[in-house]
């Protein structure tokens, strides 16, 4: 049987920050987790880096800005179907694939730390440039998912505890620096270590919202990707992320 470690890891948290890297990682990743914190009264801000606009594949008839701004939307009305409130919903603008592990973006993910005061941030995989799901299948660790992880990791320690990294941030926008030690990370399929949260009573909200993002993937691919890697019990539902204290 599954140990669902939900209470244990969210029972003393009121704020998580989900910091991810296109407009449909959030429900694909957490999206049965974000609609059980926001159930159970928890704040939650959730951002996407980029905008997603070169996701159009082999379409002719659309640019990377119209589908940029597609996708944003598409992020926002997936958010509502979790029940976030749409000023909880972010997308950073960034274009699709040129995320880029700087000092920049680093400021972007401190300055939300900062302003939000997250107790714990949900991000990517920084550990692996592929992905394990089991022995026989791998996927590239996207490069806007592993520089999402990174940019994130730094942002929490040291950049958003010193004062000396973005003074204008104190000067300019009245924020404070903000200590998060705690940090889960997605795809940790194969990991011993990897944390299980069931989202049994929340896999409609998943569901309704991962079919908000009808210009990212079929009706197909989320019942039988998404949805599928959720059911590890017989009649229950899960997700999982790897907990890390840093
Ligand atoms: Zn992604």
């Amino acid at each position: 049987m599954i140990k669902d470690s939900f209470s244990e890891i969210f029972g003393d948290k009121n704020r998580v920050l989900v910091v991810l890297g296109h407009p449909d990682d959030n429900e694909i990743i957490c999206g049965g987790i974000v609609a059980r914190l926001l159930s159970e009264g928890k704040k939650v801000r959730s951002i996407a880096m980029t905008n997603g606009g070169k996701g159009f594949q082999n379409r002719t008839d659309i640019n990377e800005k119209e589908f940029g701004e597609i996708r944003k939307n598409e992020q926002l009305e997936a958010g509502k179907e979790l029940g976030l409130a749409k000023e909880d919903i972010f997308n950073l603008d960034i274009p699709d694939g040129e995320l880029e592990d700087n000092l920049e973006n680093i400021e972007k993910v401190v300055f939300h730390i900062r302003q939000f005061k997250p107790d714990i941030i949900i991000t990517q995989n920084p550990f692996d440039n592929i992905n394990t799901f089991n022995s026989e299948t791998h996927w590239v660790n996207h490069r806007d998912h592993r520089h999402t992880a990174l940019l994130t990791i730094d942002a929490a320690y040291p950049y958003s505890r010193d004062r000396g990294f973005f003074p204008d941030h104190f000067t300019k926008y009245n924020l404070e620096p903000h200590i998060v030690s705690e940090i889960l990370f997605s795809d940790a399929y194969s990991y011993p270590d990897v944390s299980y949260f069931d989202i049994t009573k929340y896999i409609n909200k998943k569901r309704n919202a991962l079919l908000k993002h009808k210009n990212a993937f079929t009706p197909e691919i989320v019942e039988e990707e998404f949805l599928e890697e959720t059911k590890l019990e017989p009649e229950k539902n899960f997700e999982r992320l790897r907990y890390y204290k840093i």
